[in-house]
């Protein structure tokens, strides 16, 4: 036991010096436009809240509501007793939604990940993912027996490579997987011309969109819909923990799909599915995303004057296409130090370097929402300026573009 311990401390102190080990940032506040830290008011650009739809009063009003009428939890795996009529409900809200025959939701879309990936790939089988996917993504393929092939970054020619590797192999069903939109990154997925090469090769594909669904699409429907690929890609994956504001995963997929799941995904039948007030803010926020699309085009307008305003003052802020904006600086220490200088001036935002990027792309990442006012987004861009020029990140060679 003491040894054990003994190793897990060196373990954590050899963290703590390398400065890996970073330590929580406590909210003292609701998760919104800004947020209180330490005692201090912040400008909050650090969380996937998109659609400020975390504080919004009907979501708030459905979860008390439907603790009041359901109860607190749901007592069960949804395959034993936990399946109350608000869990179906929810399911045919997300089918209509993402122009699916079928939808099913898992506790998170960590979840969703492991449990179709599980379920859809078995020895027989192929998975053809883009290199920077999700670490869900990545840890559900780990945990089948399929082979797997890895596609550069949206490299629609290496995916053929790979592709034709897999069919060469003699596979039974090979499945091409991506993120709809990179978390780190901000880009989207070459989803048509992906489309077309899976096709070509007689594969299928599962889009991943959980930072997609809400921010891109009529009223948020996500890739497919921004696409216009209905019908084309097999599995949706999307999360209900960003955009919609609350908490869970869920796969579209036809019919035939969902029915597998049900039979055969471990996280579905395994662990206990949501509680009805996660469920009815869910129901909510689908309706939200209906009746007030200002929303999202207030997310766009604000990523528009956010983006324009990183690059006017010399930020590199990469391939991003989306309210996911990173700040490129280099090192990882240099994406800390500039983390902390934005955070002294009032800004909350992530440093982010390797191993979750590569080494000389550490990086600051910003996601506005349609919750930031044009005031709030000054300052923080001010605040840019100021830590940039404080750090003397502006104007040095690796921080600025050429
Ligand atoms: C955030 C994210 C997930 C995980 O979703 P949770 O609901 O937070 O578990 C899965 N895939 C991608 C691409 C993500 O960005």
């Amino acid at each position: 036991m003491t040894d054990c311990l003994a190793s897990l401390t060196d373990e954590r102190d050899d963290l703590r010096r390398s400065g890996r080990l970073r330590p929580l940032a406590v909210l003292e506040s609701p998760q919104d436009a800004e947020v209180v830290i330490e005692g201090r008011r912040l400008i909050n650009l650090s969380s996937n809240n998109y659609l400020g739809l975390t504080t919004h009063p009907k979501l708030i009003a459905a979860a008390v509501d439907a603790a009041r009428t359901w109860g607190a939890g749901a007592g069960a795996v949804r395959t034993i007793a936990g399946t109350q009529a608000l869990h179906e409900e929810l399911e045919r809200r997300l089918a209509d939604f993402k122009g699916t025959e079928a939808a099913l939701t898992l506790q998170s879309g960590y979840a969703a990940n492991l449990g179709v990936l599980g379920t859809v790939l078995g020895e027989a089988d192929a998975v053809v993912s883009d290199e920077l996917n999700h670490a869900s993504i990545i840890d559900g393929i780990r945990l089948t027996k399929a082979a797997r092939y890895r596609f550069r970054h949206r490299d629609l020619d290496d995916l053929e490579a790979q592709l034709g590797a897999a069919r060469r192999d003699g596979r039974r069903r090979v499945l091409v997987v991506t993120d709809g939109v990179f978390s780190m990154d901000g880009d989207i997925a070459p989803l048509p011309g992906l489309v077309e090469r899976a096709e070509a090769a007689g594969a299928a594909v599962m889009v991943d969109d959980a930072h997609a669904s809400g921010v891109l699409g009529r009223h948020g429907r996500g890739t497919v819909d921004h696409f216009g690929l209905h019908g084309r890609v097999l599995i949706q994956v999307g999360t209900l923990s960003k955009a919609i504001g609350v908490l869970g995963g869920y796969v579209a997929a036809p019919l035939a799909v969902r029915e597998l799941l049900i039979h055969a995904a471990r996280p579905f039948l395994f662990s206990t599915s949501h509680p009805p007030a996660v469920v009815a803010a869910c129901l909510a926020a689908l309706e939200v995303l209906e009746t007030e699309p200002d929303r999202q085009d207030r997310l766009w307008a604000n990523t528009r004057r956010f983006k324009a305003g990183l690059e006017a003052l010399g930020f590199d802020c990469g391939q991003s296409e989306t309210p996911i904006t990173p700040v490129i600086v280099g090192s990882a220490d240099r994406a800390m130090a500039l983390a902390d200088a934005l955070r002294a001036r009032g800004v909350f935002a992530q440093g982010i370097g390797f191993p979750t990027v590569p080494r000389d792309r550490g990086r600051v990442r910003t996601i506005v929402s349609a919750s930031h006012t044009d005031a709030q987004l000054d300052r923080a861009l001010g605040a840019f300026a100021a830590a940039g020029q404080a750090l003397g990140l502006r104007g040095s060679a690796s921080a600025v573009r050429p």
